[in-house]
């Protein structure tokens, strides 16, 4: 379990003086067998289009070959199988570029009312279009927060469209932003995204931002899913010292709570002063 690499001195017989120390090969393992899970589900999830994309130009090229028809039909599935590989692929860079800065602290300020009011109205039409309706609310207060704002923007846009995607059957998602005052300093704020769909079985909850995790891989494909957007929002949020909370029951619907630590605006510092004078 243990491997020796360096730490208490220690002297021998002769009076040689030895350092020995112990590292936890546990995790290093564990490391190496999520690094080499990845790699298998990235395969197989690749695979998966290009096998139908190479079965699909064979036929075009044989039995199909005179037939205009078929042809056509073929090549929409080609289509959206190489449009299912893109997919996955940004994800995978997507996942492998935030992993590069997890230890980087994000540093804009971001209005959060805004952003979140920005992204909701640009999703309306994708909901619309699955029979979905986004209401939004938001304080009177500003709120503002150190991030960076395509990230948070990546967030919501994941969790708005899962909920629209899994949630679809409610008809309706509610996004919410939510001061939580504290008695000293700015508080925080809370960003909320529920929906009034099926739910989630308690026993996948803690599950659902392992990457290519689905409570239903058959439901997530057929939804243009990669199994990768929780991943991403977890590791953005982790980036943000911040983590994803899930509230579900079944029958009733899912919410997405994620709470930030609020920011210091130059407006409050000018409040302030006036406030002594
Ligand atoms: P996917 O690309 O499959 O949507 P995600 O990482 O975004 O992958 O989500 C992981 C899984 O979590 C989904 O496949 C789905 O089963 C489940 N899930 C996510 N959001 C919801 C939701 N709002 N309601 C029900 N299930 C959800």
């Amino acid at each position: 379990r243990c491997a020796p690499i360096a730490g208490a001195p220690a002297r021998d017989h002769s009076g040689k003086l030895y350092l020995l120390t112990f590292r936890d090969m546990t995790e290093a393992r564990r490391m190496d067998r999520m690094r080499s899970d990845f790699v298998a589900n990235a395969s197989h999830e690749l695979r998966t289009p290009l096998a139908s994309l190479t079965g699909f130009i064979e036929t075009i090229k044989g039995p199909a070959k005179n037939d205009r028809d078929a042809q056509a039909r073929f090549l929409d599935i080609m289509y959206e199988q190489a449009t299912r590989m893109t997919r996955l692929v940004d994800d995978l860079m997507s996942l492998s570029r935030l992993e590069m800065k997890t230890h980087v602290a994000p540093t804009d300020r971001v209005d959060l009312n805004r952003l979140v009011a920005h992204v909701t109205d640009s999703m309306k039409p994708l909901a619309a279009e699955m029979g979905v309706t986004v209401a939004l609310t938001v304080p009177d207060e500003r709120v503002v927060i150190q991030g960076d704002r395509d990230e948070l923007i990546q967030v919501l846009q994941n969790l708005i469209e899962n909920a629209c995607k899994y949630g679809q059957s409610g008809g309706r998602v509610d996004v919410a932003v939510d001061v939580l005052p504290t008695d000293e300093g700015y508080g925080s704020a809370e960003l909320r995204v529920r929906d009034y769909g099926p739910g989630i079985a308690p026993e996948h909850v803690p599950r659902l931002t392992e990457r290519f995790y689905r409570v239903d891989i058959e439901s997530s494909r057929s939804k243009r899913g990669t199994g990768l957007g929780l991943a991403i929002v977890k590791h953005i949020l982790t980036r943000h010292r911040t983590r994803l909370v899930v509230q579900s029951t079944l029958g009733e619907g899912t919410t997405f709570i994620v709470r930030f630590e609020r920011q210091k605006t130059p407006n409050d510092v000018v409040l302030r002063l006036i406030d002594k004078e």
